[in-house]
Parts: structure tokens; C-alpha cells; sequence
């Protein structure tokens, strides 16, 4: 067997992305012929499939590190939820979503696209909340609508050996909700949702495997910590009852990226975004209000 993919029974393997699956790669679940994602790496994906034979391929979410490897499918069904469906069918439509139309970013995105030689794919089925998968005579995958990360994320969980993939519900230190169409809120429930199932394993777009109950409760437990520092964060800008504090105030700050790396332009980009999610939520709780300079404490 390859080393990259780890059986964990007989029939479900965890594909292991290129380079620990750090981006622009993430990992996979392979379920019978079923498989979850394909941004292993084309060379990785070339391999599975002389390995095991693939026919339904579920997509996690629109993001091109999770579905790169659609060109290199022919001949497989496509699942997806509705509302990622569009920049899937057509990649173009990531550029908006990101929020980087006419910025530098564009051009690299573009690039990017063109260098993971990334095709359009049509969708066949879309997926919903709670649909079940017959897989073999034995393995029933459900569906778990996730919305959060992206407006149509997806989390999947095996009913017999409570094994589930969790997607960009990715246990990491960097939970990512800057895209247009994410949303914080979403995400927390989401969250909630998949920490409160009875998991055995758990496997995530960029992580290794994470086996046992006990551990498993512990990383969510880190996860949701790390955005309620963020809110604490943010929140510690408003000292002064009178003094409202703009976006300008909070940009360029390491609120969120606690260093920007080579790709800052981008994080800039997407830590605004995902600032503004934070102060979206604040809204919702009646804690600030938005005035004409900014936010204010209520
Ligand atoms: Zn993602």
C-alpha cells in the first residue's frame, strides 16, 4: 500500500494530501468508491485510482484545495451541496467569493487556478442535510449540512463505525471563515453540531487523523477557543464607550493571522473578512452598534 493512504477498517481509507496536506493540498476519505475531495495532489490521485476503483466523488466545499484534483475524474458522479455548487461548475466565480476582484490577488488566484490546471465539472447530485448513502452492504455515510466555512460546507459521518470527515472543519489553529459567503455564526453551530456526535475518528481537510473520544472532544474544545480569543480580541479595541472603532482601525493588526507569512496580501484580504464576520456577530448580540465612523459599544 501507498504510504499516503491509512486504512482505518476494511473499507474506509484516509488519503493523506501532498505535504502534510498544507495548502494548496488537503487529505481525503475514501468510503468503498466513494471518495471525499480531491486536492490530494494529482500525482497522489493519479496513484488512488490505479489503487481502488472511484466512482461517486462528494465534494466537501467549493474551495480549490479541496476539489483541484475534479479534472483528472472522468467518468465519476459528482455530489455536492447546492449552494457551492456554482463555483465548482465554474471556478471563474471564486474570484468574487474571495473577495479580490481587481486587487493584486486576482492575478494570483487566476494563476493558481491555471497552474493546479483546475477544470469546471458539472455537478450530478446535489446533497442535503441528513441524506444517507448506501455504501456496500455494510457502510451508511451521512450527510451533515455544516454552513459556516464556506455557505454550503458539508461534514460526512459513517452511522456504523462513527468515523466522520469533517471538511475545513479542520481542528487546526486557523478556523477560516473569510470568504463573502461565510459566516461565523453558521460556523459556531456547526461546530456544536459535529463536537455533541458520537465520534470514533475523525479525519479533516488538513490534519492528521484523530482517533478517540475523549481526545477528539479535547481539539474541538482548542478550536472553538481560538475564535472566542478572536472575539476577545477584537472586542478589546472597544476601551471607550464614545470612541467608535472603524475597520481601519482593526486592519493590519494580527488580530487573526498572529503572523502574516509570504501570502500577506491575501491574509489582509480574508482577516478583514473574517473580522467583519466577528463584528456581524457582535451586532446579532446587541453588544455594538454600527454609526456612521464605525462601531460603537452599546
Ligand atoms: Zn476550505
Amino acid at each position: 500500500m501507498n504510504d499516503f493512504i491509512q486504512p482505518l477498517n476494511e473499507d474506509i481509507f484516509f488519503i493523506k494530501g501532498k505535504n502534510n496536506a498544507r495548502y494548496p493540498y488537503s487529505n481525503s476519505l475514501l468510503i468503498g468508491d466513494h471518495l471525499i475531495d480531491t486536492g490530494i495532489s494529482p500525482h497522489y490521485l493519479r496513484k488512488l485510482k490505479r489503487t481502488f476503483p472511484i466512482n461517486h466523488v462528494f465534494l466537501s466545499h467549493w474551495h480549490e484545495d479541496h476539489i483541484s484534483g475534479n479534472y483528472l475524474l472522468n467518468n465519476v458522479k459528482f455530489y455536492c451541496h447546492s449552494k457551492d455548487e456554482l463555483p465548482i461548475e465554474n471556478v471563474k466565480k471564486m474570484i468574487p467569493l474571495y473577495n479580490v476582484r481587481n486587487t493584486p490577488i486576482e492575478d494570483e488566484l487566476k494563476s493558481l487556478i491555471k497552474l493546479l490546471r483546475m477544470q469546471n465539472v458539472k455537478i450530478d447530485t446535489l446533497i442535503e442535510d441528513n441524506d444517507i448513502f448506501n455504501i456496500g452492504n455494510q457502510l451508511k455515510l451521512k450527510v451533515l449540512f455544516t454552513p459556516g466555512h464556506t455557505a454550503g460546507h458539508c461534514a460526512f459521518y459513517e452511522l456504523k463505525t462513527k468515523i466522520a470527515f469533517l471538511g475545513d472543519i479542520d481542528l487546526s489553529k486557523y478556523p477560516f471563515y473569510g470568504s463573502t459567503d461565510a459566516n461565523l455564526e453558521d460556523f459556531e453551530k456547526s461546530i456544536t453540531r459535529i463536537k455533541n456526535l458520537d465520534l470514533n475518528i475523525v479525519a479533516t481537510g488538513h490534519r492528521r487523523v484523530i482517533e478517540g473520544k475523549k481526545k477528539i472532544f479535547e481539539e474541538f474544545e482548542k478550536y472553538e477557543s481560538i475564535i472566542q480569543e478572536r472575539d476577545e480580541r477584537i472586542l478589546s479595541y472597544f476601551s471607550e464607550r464614545e470612541r467608535p472603532v472603524s475597520l481601519k482601525d482593526l486592519k493590519n493588526k494580527n488580530i487573526i493571522y498572529r503572523k502574516y507569512t509570504a501570502f500577506k496580501d491575501f491574509e489582509l484580504i480574508a482577516e478583514i473578512l473574517m473580522i467583519e464576520k466577528h463584528l456581524e456577530k457582535f451586532q446579532n448580540a446587541d453588544l455594538i452598534s454600527k454609526e456612521k465612523k464605525g462601531y460603537l459599544l452599546n
